[in-house]
């Protein structure tokens, strides 16, 4: 087997991997970094040449894994690109919106290059997409196998990270070698967890995203939704609103889920703000309600919660009151967002709270806030003014990323030959070495570093 690490760097930005089994050339995801511009931003497609891929596997439709899937698809046309009904519809969604926030950056940050691609281009990637339900063995030619033979196939196993997410199971004869994408073995509200494969595995792909920290002793879910309704209850008395960063795509859901939960406890009626792409998606969650990854079984989000919708015009010149609920993309709070604009309006206010409840890149906004002291002076936008930090902050363990613990776990049962770690930051990456060091002296592991080729 040959493996080469796509990424320009090794961190969780541009997700995209090579991979050579018994003489097929598949990628593995087709990220965009979300920090970065142009070529940088694009996974390094250049490292293998056009028109000789057999097939993309796309694990689930955040914009790390499928960003750049026009680019890949333009340079590789015949290429079959694998993923759930799910993801086909929300990458449909989530690609059309990044041509929209290209063309936009363009213009604002004048990048000649952009958009990377176009809505037609988005359109012309869709007719090459195939469809893969769960627990189905197919050739790498996409055509469907029974159980038993011995030609190379794969097999999309439910990884509880976002609806529609997956891992991918390779069988090469005796070989098994299996790629994560991003996973979660926790329930989330709306979420369920993660089914992978039992069995050994030769090779496991695995994503480190949480190596950097351990679970907090004594966490479990439902005392973290119990903290979560009384800090918002607090911020409320205190005679302010909430403002949560989320990730339109998945976090956004499962905070509308968790809301509708406490709303049915009558524990907590306060009128909730979501942003114009967390609608579009959420539409789809709706529609999809009955997908046996997701629990509340048929709950319409939308039509149970009836969120106000804001756009970036409205943000402006709306006025924020008292006990209202800012549900708003993106959970980084990257410049131009809607939880960018609306965090500057709250930052300096003592009476307002910001609520974080995911990742953030430690240099993005979110990031930056998250570990600001008291009083400390921010710039949350390039050219904005520095406000001093003053608002109530809290961090909430709401990851749909498993723990580091739970991944150790799924390594030392499968125990694989060889760890490929990828989708981590150095200190994540570090911990898992030396974890399986220490849990597997006999595993190989690679950290692969961008553009090497390894034979495994
Ligand atoms: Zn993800
Ligand atoms: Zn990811």
């Amino acid at each position: 087997m040959r493996f080469i690490n796509l990424a320009r760097q090794n961190e969780i930005g541009a997700n995209s991997y090579f991979l050579e089994l018994n003489g097929r050339k598949i990628i593995l995801d087709a990220g965009l970094h979300p920090k970065k511009f142009g070529e940088e931003a694009l996974p390094n497609y250049r490292r293998v040449a056009d028109g000789e891929m057999d097939a993309v596997f796309i694990t689930h439709a955040h914009q790390d894994h499928i960003g750049s899937l026009p680019v890949l698809t333009r340079r590789q046309p015949q290429a079959k690109v694998f993923m759930t009904p799910a993801t086909a519809r929300l990458s449909e969604i989530m690609l059309h919106n990044s041509v929209n926030v290209m063309s936009r950056q363009r213009d604002e940050l004048d990048l000649g290059s952009y958009p990377l691609f176009t809505h037609r281009e988005a359109d012309q990637s869709r007719e090459l997409w195939h469809e893969v339900g769960i627990g189905q063995r197919w050739s790498i030619d996409g055509e469907r196998l029974g159980s038993n033979g011995t030609e190379t196939s794969f097999e999309l196993f439910y990884a509880g990270h976002i609806l529609g997410s997956t891992g991918v199971l390779f069988r090469n004869g005796e070989q098994r070698i299996f790629y994560t994408g991003d996973v979660n073995f926790l329930d989330q509200t709306l979420q369920r967890r993660a089914e992978f494969p039992t069995e050994p595995l030769d090779v496991l792909i695995i994503e480190t995203t949480r190596g950097d920290r351990a679970l907090r002793a004594n966490y479990s879910r439902a005392g973290e939704e119990e903290r979560f309704l009384q800090c918002i209850l607090d911020a409320f008395a205190r005679g302010g609103s909430v403002l949560i960063p989320v990730f339109a795509l998945g976090k956004t859901q499962e905070i509308l889920a968790l809301l509708h939960r406490f709303r049915s406890t009558a524990a907590l009626e306060a009128p909730i703000y979501i942003g114009g792409l967390s609608t579009k998606i959420t539409i789809v969650y709706d529609q999809l309600a009955a997908n046996p990854q997701l629990s509340l079984k048929g709950l319409q989000l939308l039509e149970t919660l009836s969120p106000f919708v804001l756009n970036g015009r409205d943000l402006a010149t709306t006025q924020i009151q008292r006990n209202r609920l800012y549900v708003l993309s993106s959970g980084m709070m990257t410049e131009h967002t809607l939880s960018n604009q609306m965090a500057s309006r709250f930052v300096d206010r003592p009476e307002q709270s910001i609520f974080f409840v995911g990742y953030a890149d430690p240099d993005s906004p979110a990031g930056k806030l998250k570990t600001a002291e008291d009083g400390e002076l921010l710039q949350l936008e390039q050219g904005g003014s520095r406000l001093p930090v003053l608002c109530t902050r809290a961090e909430f363990d709401f990851s749909g990323h498993a723990p580091r613990e739970l991944l150790m776990a799924y390594i030392v049962k499968t125990k694989p030959r060889t760890v490929i770690l990828v989708h981590g930051d150095p200190p994540s990456l570090d911990w898992f070495k030396e974890a399986i060091a220490t849990a597997l002296p006999a595993t190989q592991v690679i950290v692969p570093e961008p553009d090497r080729e390894y034979e495994i």
